[in-house]
């Protein structure tokens, strides 16, 4: 079934409190602001909506959980499936001791200053990570040495049943910026094992350094690519002199190689165009081949330049 014949209302799904849309736009749910519609959108009421809402689901049906859309590239077809997003219902964040629970929807700047104002850390890394907890523990989030997952003590999920499990750390493999475990779960919530620090004001230099660095002034999705082993994905792009290169409206920034921004109107074929192409030139021009950072769902793939 095609994504614009999906609009039909699901009669099972009647029951849901959240809000439940068809045919979604994902432009409006990602910070690059492209991508087409989702068959169905879900922003659960609390917990026991998302078990319901999972339950009723058609099993074959594919689901999405998705954060901010802060390392989404969702093609211009859309999405053929259930994109479930946590919103405020999964914002909480409390303290014991040395033990922090941080509800998935949770923003990671939200994460940053409660953290800071308790004097706990290591966690000043998260201010202006710019998506949710859920989205920081599926891609082991990290800047400025550290990472998510350095902290976390156990992780609540949410399976396809709709059945909830509290799994420990060790049922995890987190590598840079992905993290193998169980599959086809949401995150719910995580808790994290911090030490004392003392506030040092640290939380503001990091965020002006991502002012200085980074063009936050546009739609982005922040690193294209990853790092590769012993170099920057950014030093190579720009070494390639591929600062300012074009498809439409996307643009590899001229402010950090690494970004590509939306000048306004892009289309995610026009960003993922540029991606192959930037792949293209510096496997060429270093014989280094660039892995996507970001996470690209949904449609058909584009050709290789
Ligand atoms: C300006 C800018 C700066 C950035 N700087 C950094 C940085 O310094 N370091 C860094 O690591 N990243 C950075 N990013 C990328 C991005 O913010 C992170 O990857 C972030 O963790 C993604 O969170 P999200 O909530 O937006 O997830 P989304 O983009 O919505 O999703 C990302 C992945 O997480 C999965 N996911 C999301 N929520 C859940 C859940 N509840 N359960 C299961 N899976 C889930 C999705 O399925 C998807 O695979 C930056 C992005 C921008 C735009």
């Amino acid at each position: 079934m095609s994504v614009a014949a999906a609009r039909e209302p699901d009669m099972k799904l009647d029951a849901v409190r959240g809000r439940l849309a068809y045919g979604e736009p994902m432009s409006r749910h990602t910070h690059w602001r492209v991508g087409g519609p989702a068959r169905l959108f879900f922003v659960p009421a609390d917990r026991s909506d998302l078990a319901d809402f999972l339950r009723a689901l058609d099993p074959a049906l594919p689901v999405y959980f998705v954060g901010m859309g802060s390392n989404l590239l969702v093609r211009d077809a859309g999405i053929e499936g259930a994109v479930v997003a946590l919103g405020r219902a999964f914002r909480e964040v409390t303290r014991s001791e040395f033990s922090v629970e941080a509800g998935a929807g949770l923003p990671c700047t939200a994460l940053a200053k409660a953290c800071s104002s308790w004097g706990l850390g290591p966690a000043d890394f998260f201010a202006g990570i710019p998506g949710t907890v859920g989205g920081a523990l599926a891609m082991n989030a990290g800047a400025f040495g550290g990472a998510t997952w350095d902290s976390v003590h156990s992780v609540e999920t949410l399976d396809r049943g709709g059945v909830v499990h509290r799994r420990p750390r060790g049922q995890y493999r987190p590598g840079y910026r992905q993290l193998d475990g169980p599959a086809d779960e949401c995150f719910l919530a995580a808790r994290f094992e911090f030490e004392t620090t003392p506030q040092t004001g640290r939380l503001r230099s990091l965020m002006a350094e991502r002012r200085r660095r980074q063009p936050l002034n546009l739609p982005s999705c922040g690193s294209v690519f990853r790092n590769p082993p012993g170099s920057f994905a950014g030093e190579l792009i720009e070494k390639a002199g591929l600062k300012g290169l074009r498809e439409g409206a996307a643009e590899v920034s001229t402010k950090h190689a690494n970004f590509i921004v939306n000048h306004g109107g892009a289309t995610a074929a026009e960003i993922e165009r540029l991606i192959l192409k930037v792949q293209a030139r510096v496997r060429a021009d270093c014989g280094v081949t660039l892995q996507p950072e970001v996470r690209i769902v949904g449609g058909v793939p584009e050709a290789a330049p």
